[in-house]
């Protein structure tokens, strides 16, 4: 069905078509009124008018020496023809006066004098209820339209005698002739009357102008809120009723502003403390629409399409692990029996969780949110990857296993030495003093894991103070390869090294005793694995360009330390930082390594803000590379 649209009126229009309508209406009903009231008062007034006359005519008539004042010549045909007479009479007394009308009537209604018509041409008149009256003695009048003339007449009527006879006479005279209500009164009193129409509306219409202005104002005012603009105030000096009305305005919009302004700080704090928890959070309903979600959950959870959310069930196709969704399932029944679970999240098919974090350890919290103001249910969903603390768990498991199995290794030899010379190899010197060698060594290992895992602790709990300064690189690395000089020449391994460009000593601001201990594992590394007749080289050069050739705003000194042993296969490169970490265990037990040294390499160099990997060897041969990449200028140092 079509709409009918409504066509509305501007207010100043509508109240210049009420106010119009309403003087129009005002002013007809005034004329009419009033124009009636004249015409009853005219006719009120003519009727005294023709009474007056009509007794004056009478008096004249009746006697007959006035007739003959008239028409002296006509004597004694007055004296004999009795009504005739007076017929002339009348005739010639209205001449003077077209509009009056004299009649006289006998008692029998004939008409014996008429100032207007010929006797012979009028009919009898005892039905004209005037002429009625008057022949019984009363004065009568009437009006009524005249069939003759064809308008109304004012009639009034008086007993006249007349030689002895009981006669009326009448006198009449139009309506339209009464001086008082001639058509040009009316006429006048209509113009007028629209005159000051037209003045009182053209006066309204400009009142209705001026009160609307500040209408326009406030209207004006209400757009401007509406659009949000609530600095907006209103321009208004008069009347003192939209005056006060207007400051209203402007101090509601005041307050507006200040509650808009309260409620976008929460809104921003919330947000902020939204955005900034490490937390997935997730705000559903019962139909398990998706309200809100933060960053976290959308990278967490892969969530490409924000546009489905508001669909039911969005937050299982979001989720996709049915244990979590069987939870929150039972929550919203109220048949859940605890408010959080642990479970796994797989990077399957669907894309659950990144592929590079599978499988990710998650804690999982739900629970209702109390709101006063919202009356549908929602519910608020937490999870928190847990996997780096599972993998600590771990990691500390293996630890302390380890380390009881590395302890445990010494010792039990230790004490199987002791057994077998207290068993009686004491006796035998040669043998006793063999076994007390190797005592010997396996007590130096215990004290070496010891010592390495003190030094570890000390550097994971930064209990040691990274007091840097000034060094020469070239000096630093002189002192170690001086420390390994003869165990590096029993085995006739060569030790070297480079600096480039042009063998300039680089300038580092390091912790001297800790950046030594560093470079000294990786030497002592090398000298352990590397076969007789190696070589062991450390290269160190000055980086003030970035790859792409752009100036560093912080030069890198960059050090390989390299030898030409039987190197780290690459898949075992990313482990060997790990404590404990061996991927040839058996010799490197046998060649006295704790399994620690690495990773002392590894936190001393993260201590100084620089970074340590194994790397295959720049020429492409064989062997064992580690390459250090370490600020020159003081760093910051990172907990
Ligand atoms: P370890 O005390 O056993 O040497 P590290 O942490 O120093 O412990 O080294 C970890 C493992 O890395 C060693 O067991 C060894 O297998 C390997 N490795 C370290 N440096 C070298 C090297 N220069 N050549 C070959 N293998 C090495």
């Amino acid at each position: 069905m079509k709409k009918i649209k409504k066509k509305t009126l501007s207010t100043p229009f509508y109240l210049f078509i009420v106010n119009g309508l309403t003087l129009c209406f005002g002013f007809i009903f005034f004329i009419v009124i009033s124009l009636s009231a004249l015409e009853r008062t005219s006719v009120i007034q003519a009727k005294k008018n023709l009474r007056t006359f009509a007794y004056s005519l009478a008096n004249i008539m009746q006697n007959k020496n006035n007739l003959l004042l008239y028409e002296p010549e006509n004597y004694e045909e007055l004296k004999e023809e009795g009504y005739r007479t007076i017929d002339r009479f009348v005739k010639y007394t209205a001449s003077h006066d077209p509009a009056f009308r004299v009649t006289i009537v006998d008692e029998n209604g004939t008409v014996v004098a008429d100032s207007d018509m010929d006797l012979n041409m009028v009919g009898n008149h005892i039905d004209r209820e005037e002429i009625k009256e008057a022949l019984s003695g009363r004065e009568g009048s009437s009006i009524r339209r005249s069939s003759i003339y064809d308008q109304n007449l004012i009639y009034y009527a008086i007993p006249f005698n007349y030689l002895g006879k009981n006669l009326a006479l009448r006198l009449s005279i139009p309506v339209q002739e009464n001086a008082f209500f001639s058509s040009s009164i009316r006429s006048d009193s209509i113009i007028s009357a629209l005159i000051v129409l037209s003045f009182v509306l053209v006066i309204s219409f400009l009142i209705a102008g001026k009160v609307l202005n500040p209408l326009n104002e406030l209207e004006e005012t209400a757009r401007h809120y509406q659009e949000g603009d609530f600095e907006y105030s209103p321009n208004i000096s008069s009347p003192v009723e939209f005056v006060e009305l207007a400051k209203t305005f402007t101090s509601m919009s005041q307050t507006i502003r200040k509650n808009i302004q309260d409620i976008s700080k929460q809104r921003d704090e919330l947000q902020t403390v939204f955005s900034g928890i490490t937390e997935a959070i997730v705000v559903f309903n019962v139909d398990l629409q998706i309200l809100q979600l933060n960053d976290v959950a959308m990278s967490f959870f892969l969530v490409g399409d924000v546009k489905n959310l508001k669909e039911k069930d969005a937050l299982v196709a979001v989720v996709k692990n049915t244990e979590i969704i069987n939870f929150v399932k039972q929550l919203i029944c109220g048949e859940a029996n605890k408010t959080e679970i642990e479970t796994k999240l797989v990077a399957s098919e669907e894309k659950t969780v990144a592929a590079e974090h599978a499988p990710r350890s998650v804690l999982v919290r739900c629970v209702k949110i109390n709101d006063s103001i919202n009356t549908d249910e929602r519910y608020l969903l937490v999870v928190t990857d847990i996997s780096r603390l599972k993998r600590l768990e771990r990691v500390r498991k293996d630890f302390v296993a380890n380390v009881s199995h590395e302890l445990k290794t010494p010792i039990t030899a230790i004490k199987g030495f002791i057994e077998t010379l207290q068993d009686g190899a004491v006796e035998e010197p040669e043998t006793a003093r063999h076994f007390l060698g190797i005592m010997e060594q396996q007590s130096l290992r215990l004290i070496n894991i010891i010592e390495d895992l003190l030094t570890l602790s000390k550097l994971e709990q930064n209990e040691i103070a990274i007091e840097t300064e000034q060094v020469a690189l070239q000096t630093l690395v002189a002192d170690v390869f001086n420390t390994y000089y003869h165990v590096a020449a029993s085995k006739n391994i060569s030790l070297s090294q480079v600096f480039l460009p042009d063998e300039t000593s680089i300038d580092v601001f390091v912790n001297p005793g800790l950046f030594s201990q560093a470079i000294s594992n990786l030497v002592d590394n090398a000298i352990k694995y590397c076969p007789e007749h190696s070589q062991v080289k450390l290269t160190a050069s000055l980086e003030t360009k970035k790859p792409d050739g752009s100036p560093r705003r912080n030069p890198v000194v960059h050090i390989f330390v390299e030898d030409n042993g039987p190197g780290i296969p690459e898949n075992a490169r990313s482990r060997i930082f790990e404590r404990f970490y061996r991927f040839d265990s058996g010799r490197s037990r046998e060649d006295g390594g704790t399994g620690l040294g690495l990773s002392i390499v590894r936190h001393i160099i993260e201590l100084h803000g620089g970074t340590v990997r194994a790397v295959s060897r720049p020429d492409g041969q064989e062997g064992a590379c580690f390459e250090i990449m370490l600020p020159v200028r003081k760093q910051k140092r990172k907990v």
